[in-house]
């Protein structure tokens, strides 16, 4: 077993410290924290609790010296006990597989390394940008194609920070800021408001975009503070959640969901096609469908980037066409997502035709 750790984010910066202190008032953690914080990152503890054959751990073991297991206990909830081929479960169990090079994936399957024209900034679409702004993620999907990105050198905080409201001000071709990550809401509200602040001064700011996945794991993280730097101000509040099976979608995330919608986000999910967890159509109609139900409408399906480490998750692209096809016939168009693939270098993600 690990030794215990308190978890903590300090500015955005994610830091496992050992301490005995007891906490300031102003420093109790909210419940989404404590959620965060009780985090199982042992690979032996998360068999245990799933009732799964030992003869994984050592797989899991190497799987997690590469790139660290990270699994909040309200996402272990709706696994099922006993499966080890549970969809939810193999998005975030580490394999030995991993740690296999593999042809023609690799460390920045992006390019995004070489696009950061600022610290903490990601300017490679058209009138919008990425920001940075936690290199924290709430889980660690074994898929992440940025699971090798340098994060500590790219997050945003102090002078970084006012550079990259510098260069967006300067640059009044941008209309969308794109809060991105590790993910965006692993940052605490009062941060993320005093962010949200600064760029509703930018006049030619108008929308407000969120890739999280963090109200999926932990649904606690729709607190009443984030509605309110989120949706009650100048900017067009976009959520994009990120959600791969319907078996994430349980009640609590349905409300919390249902609160975004209420108070005006427009909400869209992407799906990542992953082998062995959502890559036939009867599972990606019922994510549709859950999704819908949930107020959500599906909006990207992606190919897996290929990050070395993710191999076993590819699907190829002809058999993600005759997915999408079969779907085009279970589902109503609206709820059927794009195909796409995101190509180092082009300017926007690349759509795969179907026929
Ligand atoms: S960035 Fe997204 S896909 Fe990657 S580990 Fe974090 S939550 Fe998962």
């Amino acid at each position: 077993m690990k030794t215990p750790m308190i978890t903590r984010y300090e500015g955005g910066v994610h830091t496992d410290k050992l301490s005995t202190r007891l906490l300031l008032p102003e420093e109790q953690p909210e419940s989404w924290k404590k959620v965060l914080a009780d985090s199982v990152t042992d690979p032996e503890e998360l068999l245990g609790i799933l009732n799964l054959p030992k003869t994984l751990l050592p797989g899991a073991i190497s799987g997690d010296k590469a790139f660290s297991m990270r699994i909040p206990r309200p996402y272990i909830d709706r696994m099922i006990r006993g499966d080890q081929f549970d969809p939810l479960l193999r998005q975030v169990l580490p394999l030995g597989e991993e740690s296999e090079e593999i042809s023609g994936y690799s460390l920045d399957p992006l390019a995004e390394q070489s696009q950061n024209p600022t610290e903490g900034i990601i300017h490679k679409y058209q009138g919008r940008l990425l920001m940075i702004v936690s290199g924290a993620c709430a889980i660690n999907c074994r898929f992440c194609f940025r699971r090798h990105f340098p994060y500590g050198d790219n997050q945003l905080g102090g002078e970084s920070w006012k550079q990259a409201i510098a260069y967006i001000r300067s640059q009044e071709s941008i209309h969308e800021v794109i809060l991105s990550g590790g993910d965006p809401l692993a940052a605490t509200d009062s941060r993320l408001a005093r962010m949200v602040d600064a760029l509703s001064d930018i006049p030619h700011v108008k929308t407000l975009r969120i890739h999280t996945r963090l109200p999926i794991v932990i649904p606690q993280r729709v607190t009443d503070e984030m509605i309110e730097w989120f949706c009650k101000g100048r900017l067009k509040p976009v959520l994009v959640i990120h959600c791969n099976h319907a078996n994430e979608i349980d009640d609590h995330v349905a409300q919390s969901l249902q609160k975004l919608r209420q108070a005006g986000a427009t909400l869209l999910n992407q799906t990542v096609l992953l082998r062995g967890v959502n890559d036939n159509a009867e599972t990606l109609a019922d994510l549709s469908h859950t999704l819908f139900d949930a107020g959500v409408l599906p909006y990207y399906l992606h190919l897996l980037d290929r990050v070395q480490g993710a191999a076993h998750f590819d699907i190829a692209e002809e058999k993600a066409k005759v997915l999408v096809n079969e779907l085009m016939h279970q589902c109503p168009g609206y709820l059927v997502p794009k195909l796409v693939r995101e190509v180092a270098g082009e300017a926007s993600k690349t759509p795969i035709p179907i026929n």
